[in-house]
């Protein structure tokens, strides 16, 4: 989509630091992370969010939740624990419709999440 912000990013029109990417998947830092490790996971596909890339019923769906873990093992926070986050709707703080998994951790992670 042409006015997608992170459609520019797989396209390489925006800048981002790309820490992790596959040929269908890309994983970016965070601009405003949340914790020392905050990375973003975005199909490169576009996918406005977990709903309908939960629908696209191509297998997209798990390789952007293997991408997930593979950055958690890549940035040193699966061991000692992390958090996958899809914010989904605006009621639910998505501000960007671009589906993409938030990968947390290096801290405590408090429950509920604000
Ligand atoms: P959401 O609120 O779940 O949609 O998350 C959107 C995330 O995108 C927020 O955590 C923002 O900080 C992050 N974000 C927005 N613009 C950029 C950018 O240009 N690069 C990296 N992250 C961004």
């Amino acid at each position: 989509m042409s006015d997608c912000l992170f459609c520019k990013i797989v396209a390489k029109e925006f800048n981002a630091e790309i820490v992790y990417e596959t040929g269908r998947t890309l994983a970016f830092r965070d601009i405003k992370p949340q914790a020392p490790t905050h990375v973003l996971v975005i199909p490169k596909d576009h996918h406005a969010d977990a709903a309908t890339l939960a629908r696209a019923d191509d297998g997209l769906a798990d390789e952007v939740l293997k991408a997930a873990h593979a950055v958690a093992v890549q940035e040193g926070v699966a061991e000692g624990g992390y958090r996958i986050v899809f914010n989904t709707g605006a009621d639910a703080g998505q501000t960007v419709f671009h589906v993409h998994a938030h990968v947390l951790g290096g801290r405590d992670l408090t429950w509920p999440p604000g």
